[in-house]
């Protein structure tokens, strides 16, 4: 359960839900999946209700899955008619579920523009981890990243970013009184980077975390950001999340190459940004996950290791390793077995936490790196990748 010991302000769009209330009085409805609660008690005062409503309805969404007005039984007749008129609960559609043989589920999402983005289920032990997507595509093409290739389209709304949590849970009998808690752990590491998608990300991270939406524990919602500086300056004014930091490279010259945003923001400056946020959470003893993708010959060397530890070594991390996961359009290969195990060897020798992060749902394209969904790519990126990719393979002599 959440406990706000210090107090979190509100996003500027939480601000100002009259805006979104206004909508109230025309003919569009009110999506109200994505509200954060302030939203939601700001939304039914121009109704002239009470807050008290507020979070019931909002208990009925997030806890019950409820989405339609009807089924709110505590509710007043009244109440939900005046709902029905302006207001409604809408989810994206899901348009597939794919179910891997190691209990990994994919669902593909449409979401509107014809474009479709990916969440993903990963059931461990007694947890169960949500993989959820923050934009249509990505406009950081970092160079190991399907997603990255796939250029970009738009920001994800709060109601989209919640929404797969929502379905997640509803479609694992969660959202259903005394259900199975099957959502215990969610990770922003789907399509987008979620600091650039900042007021509907921060807004649906605390919606997962609020005891009268989801419920899930501060320590159990991480976001991950190749790091966006600025926004990683504001965040802890607005969330208690954990945080996650996709360093990939122990140095600047070859973070340049595979996390180009690095040019703008190298790596010292992000260290310090993310030490920031952790010295300001209420709780102590947080540590920063780092993680860091290891690519054949590109940065799985021993020398790679030591450096890593040496530039770590007073910032209070957890890494987490993760091996390439290969996609077409991509040349790098996956870290052999012996690299790999020597890369955590010689961290672990230097005294880090370091796992590995196994590959789950690989046969439905369902690992790290592989979500690319169907992205209507206004920033060409996705042609100029492919043709500078077919360029580059050897001719092929046919007959
Ligand atoms: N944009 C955010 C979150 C999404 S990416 C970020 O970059 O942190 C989530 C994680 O998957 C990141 O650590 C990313 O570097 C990693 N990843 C991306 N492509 C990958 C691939 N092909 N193989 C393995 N990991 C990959
Ligand atoms: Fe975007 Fe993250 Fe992929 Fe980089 S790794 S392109 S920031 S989604």
């Amino acid at each position: 359960m959440v406990e706000h010991i210090h107090p979190i302000a509100e996003t500027a769009s939480e601000t100002s839900a009259a805006v979104d209330a206004s909508a109230a009085n025309s003919s569009a409805k009110v999506n109200l999946l994505g509200m954060s609660e302030a939203k939601l008690v700001a939304f039914f005062e121009t109704l002239g209700e009470p807050k008290f409503r507020a979070v019931q309805v909002l208990k009925w969404i997030h806890q019950l899955g409820a989405d339609n007005f009807e089924d709110m039984t505590n509710v007043s007749k009244s109440l939900r008619a005046k709902l029905n008129l302006c207001a409604e609960i809408r989810a994206p559609e899901v348009i597939k579920q794919l179910d891997s043989t190691d209990g990994t589920r994919k669902f593909l999402i449409r979401v509107s523009g014809g474009n479709v983005v990916e969440t993903v289920y990963i059931p461990e032990g007694d947890r169960g981890t949500l993989c959820v997507s923050s934009q249509v595509g990505c406009s950081l093409d970092c160079s190991f990243c399907a997603t990255g290739k796939q250029g970009f389209n738009r920001d994800l709304t709060a109601a989209e970013i919640i929404g797969q949590v929502w379905i997640a849970a509803k479609s694992f009998g969660q959202l259903v009184a005394n259900g199975p808690r099957s959502v215990t752990n969610v990770v922003m590491m789907g399509m987008g980077e979620p600091l650039l998608n900042f007021d509907n990300v921060v807004d649906s991270m605390n919606l997962m975390m609020h005891d009268n939406a989801y419920g899930i524990s501060k320590r159990r919602v991480t976001l991950s950001t190749s790091g966006v500086v600025p926004q990683l300056d504001r965040l802890s004014q607005y969330t208690d999340a954990c945080l996650a930091i996709s360093l990939h490279a122990p140095n600047d010259e070859l973070r340049n190459e595979l996390v180009p945003i690095n040019r703008k923001y190298p790596i010292a400056m992000l260290l310090d940004s993310a030490q920031r946020y952790i010295a300001d959470m209420p709780d102590n003893h947080r540590k920063i996950t780092i993680e860091y993708t290891l690519i054949d010959q590109v940065n799985d060397r021993p020398h790679h290791a030591h450096e890593l530890a040496e530039l770590l070594r007073d910032v209070p991390v957890k890494i987490n390793l993760i091996p390439f996961n290969p996609f077409n359009l991509s040349n790098y290969k996956r870290v052999s077995n012996n690299a790999l195990r020597k890369f955590q060897d010689i961290l672990i020798e230097a005294g880090y936490i370091a796992t590995v992060r196994t590959t789950r749902g690989d046969d439905i394209d369902a690992a790290c790196g592989q979500l690319a969904g169907t992205v209507n790519d206004i920033t060409k990126r996705s042609e100029r990748h492919r043709a500078r990719f077919e360029e580059a393979q050897p001719i092929k002599i046919i007959g």
